[in-house]
C-alpha cells in the first residue's frame, strides 16, 4: 500500500479522516506510523496529498489531510481482455490498475470457460477490491471503469468499430501478426485474447472491426505477462 486511499465516508470534518478498517492495520503494523507523521494518502477519483497523524490507536487513525497534486496520468488506452481464469483474472486486474489503465472491456471468447462468467469477482465489489489493491500499489486514485460483455459477436460487431475509431487499434496476436509498433501516446485500443488464444473466427471478426495484429516475439506469454510486456512496449514511460 504506497498510498492509503480515501473515501468520502471516512471525513469527519475538514479535512479530518477516521480511519478503521485494513488501513489502520497498514498504518499501525507496516508504517508503525505515530502521532505526528506524514502519509502519503489520495482521495478516491481525486487529488493526491498528505495524512498527517493527530491520534492513534488500535481503534482508529485520525489524519489531518492535505490534497494538492493530480493523481499520476493515466494510459491513453483502452483494454479488451477476453475474460481469465479467477486467479489469473486477479493479478491482472491489479496489474492493469497498477499501470494506468482507466478503461478495461472484458469479453467473451470461445476459449473463455462460461463458469467463469458466475465468478464474484465480477461483482462490482469483487472488481473494486482488486482494483483497490492496483491503485495503491501505484499511487493513483482513479478507479478504472471496466465493461462486461458475454457475448463476443454483438460486442465486436456493434460496439467495437467505434470504439476503435481515433485510436490506433491492436490485436495481440503471436501468428501472422507485424511486431509491435515503438512507444507512442497517441490513444490506443488493444485486444489480448483467453488463455487459449482466440479461435481463427475471431481473429478475423477482430480484424474486420478494425484491429491490427502484432506480436512480441515467438514466445507465448501468459496473459498476466503479455499485458505489462505489451503496455511497456507500447508507451513512453511517464513521468
Ligand atoms: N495457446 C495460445 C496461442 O498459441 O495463441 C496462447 C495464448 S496466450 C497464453 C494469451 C494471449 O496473450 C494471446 O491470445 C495474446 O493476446 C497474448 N500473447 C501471448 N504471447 C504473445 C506474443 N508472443 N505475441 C503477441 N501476443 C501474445
Amino acid at each position: 500500500m504506497n498510498l492509503i486511499l480515501l473515501f468520502p465516508e471516512d471525513f469527519t470534518g475538514a479535512g479530518e479522516v477516521r480511519l478503521h478498517d485494513r488501513r489502520l492495520t497498514h498504518i499501525t503494523e507496516v508504517h508503525r506510523a505515530e502521532v505526528g507523521d506524514c502519509l502519503k494518502v489520495g482521495m478516491i477519483n481525486g487529488a493526491v496529498g498528505q495524512g498527517k497523524v493527530i491520534a492513534i490507536d488500535q481503534q482508529e487513525a485520525v489524519l489531518r489531510v492535505n490534497l494538492t497534486r493530480e493523481p499520476p496520468a493515466a494510459l491513453p488506452l483502452t483494454l479488451i481482455m477476453a475474460l481469465p481464469r479467477p486467479k489469473m483474472f486477479k493479478r491482472t486486474l491489479q496489474t492493469a490498475a497498477t499501470l494506468g489503465v482507466k478503461e478495461l472491456w472484458l469479453i467473451n471468447s470461445y476459449r473463455v470457460d462460461k463458469s467463469y462468467w458466475g465468478s464474484p469477482l465480477l461483482e462490482p465489489a469483487g472488481l473494486q477490491e482488486h482494483l483497490l489493491l492496483g491503485l495503491e500499489q501505484a499511487g493513483d486514485t482513479v478507479l478504472p471503469q471496466v465493461h462486461l460483455r458475454k457475448r463476443f459477436k454483438p460486442f465486436v460487431e456493434d460496439e467495437l468499430p467505434q470504439l476503435c475509431e481515433g485510436k490506433r487499434a491492436l490485436l495481440a496476436h503471436p501468428y501472422d501478426a507485424q511486431p509491435c509498433p515503438k512507444p507512442s501516446d497517441e490513444p490506443t485500443l488493444l485486444a489480448v485474447g483467453p488463455e487459449g488464444g482466440f479461435i481463427p473466427y475471431e481473429v478475423e471478426k477482430l480484424v474486420d472491426a478494425g484491429l491490427a495484429p502484432i506480436h512480441l516475439g515467438s514466445r507465448i506469454l501468459r496473459v498476466e505477462t503479455a499485458i505489462p510486456f505489451l503496455l511497456a512496449k507500447l508507451f513512453p514511460i511517464g513521468p
